[in-house]
């Protein structure tokens, strides 16, 4: 199992997917936040796996959404994805457990080793 992270665009689409390796954090590789500045214009979401969970997002996942949202200067959306749930969290509200979750989560589960 790894983590796996995807940029996902305004029609839902994967515009990136970050599958090199054990990613823990959503920005700390270089090509990622290049990739991540290369698709600001379209991006709207950034998912992540969490193989092991928890659902929750980590003190480091925090950090680094403050870190995007203020580089990008506007608030995206973050999904963590575990084997059974995905927690949203939108621009301003609480993170939310979905009810239905878009088609790019079973993928991220594959890639994930789900
Ligand atoms: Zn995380």
């Amino acid at each position: 199992m790894r983590e796996v992270c995807f940029l996902i665009g305004t029609g839902g689409e994967v515009l990136w997917r970050d599958t090199s390796g054990v990613p823990h954090a959503l920005a700390d590789s270089r090509t990622r936040w290049e990739m991540i500045w290369w698709h600001r214009a379209a991006l709207v979401e950034i998912a992540h796996s969490h193989p092991r969970g928890p659902l929750a997002f980590s003190a480091e996942d925090e950090s680094t959404m403050a870190a995007l949202d203020a580089a990008l200067g506007r608030s995206l959306c973050y999904s963590v994805v575990t084997p059974t749930d995905v927690l949203r969290r939108n621009g301003s509200g609480e993170p939310e457990v979905l009810s239905e979750v878009p088609p790019w989560v079973a993928e991220l589960r594959v890639e994930s080793g789900l």
